[in-house]
């Protein structure tokens, strides 16, 4: 099982709207739906909870080297964002090597192995000083690129989505209580490509921290429990063809393996 969803009903989805900060429209309370809507959930460890995901959002060029291989200067760029749908989530159990489907319409599929930070604890202008307090837990992640799409829409001006926010183009892994780890601010990164090293890196090579991207995207939207944060992918980016096992690792946190089908 690659995804974990729950269903809801009125008064799940009642319940749901209201953790996730969305008040149900006046007149709409009691009303049923017509069709059940999946949610996205992802097991924690250690625990019989799973964690809502409400929503994705992605920093872009967020190491040095990455972004001057993406053709930024790193030292000029103010940090940016992106989503992903909740529904591109799929889940990898550590210790398991799923099978993730080869994308339509690209012929440049791309991996980035990236720190995930979970928020447990929403708020708006979140200063950079408690930022961290919001932050439940964290995993790791692929934010996986149709690249030729990506750069095609972007030479054209026209928004990425297509070459970032689709099915299953997040891989990611069991959440890890911040309780238990602490914060991920330095150590090892990497992933491999049937065993050989194409990305590695150390995590406080980012050029906005963890607090830093919750107080920016803060002042952008107000955050609620359930947000996820991709925290960017340092540089070697590169592509996946079909047979291809991708191994990615985070100092602290068991490795994550999918295999290009
Ligand atoms: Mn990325």
């Amino acid at each position: 099982m690659d995804r974990r969803h729950f269903f809801h009903g009125t008064a799940a989805a009642a319940a749901a709207g209201a953790l996730a900060g969305c008040a149900a429209p006046a007149g709409t309370a009691g009303s049923r739906t017509p069709f059940a809507v999946a949610g996205t959930v992802i097991p924690v460890v250690g625990s019989d909870e799973v964690f809502p995901v409400r929503r994705i959002y992605c920093i872009g060029r967020n190491y040095r080297a990455h972004s001057i291989e993406m053709g930024s200067n790193p030292d000029r760029e103010p940090p940016f964002f992106f989503q992903k749908p909740t529904d591109a989530i799929q889940y990898v159990a550590a210790g398991t090597v799923p099978d993730h489907p080869y994308p339509s319409l690209t012929k440049n599929y791309h991996y980035e192995a990236e720190l995930v930070a979970l928020i447990g604890k929403g708020g708006r202008n979140i200063p950079i000083a408690t930022a961290l307090e919001h932050v439940w837990g964290y995993t790791l992640g692929l934010d996986m690129t149709r690249r030729d799409l990506q750069r095609a829409m972007g030479d054209e001006k026209k928004p990425w989505e297509i070459g970032k926010s689709f099915d299953r183009s997040a891989p990611i892994g069991a959440v890890h209580k911040v309780a238990q780890t602490g914060h991920f601010t330095k150590g090892a990164i990497w992933l491999k490509v049937n065993g050989v090293t194409k990305q590695s890196a150390s995590l406080d090579q980012m050029i906005w921290s963890v607090a830093e991207q919750i107080a920016k995207l803060s002042e952008a939207n107000e955050l609620f429990p359930g947000d996820i944060i991709y925290s960017g992918t340092p540089e070697n980016v590169g592509p996946v063809v079909r047979g291809d096992v991708i191994e990615m690792h985070i100092d602290g946190l068991p490795n994550l393996s999918v295999k290009i089908v």
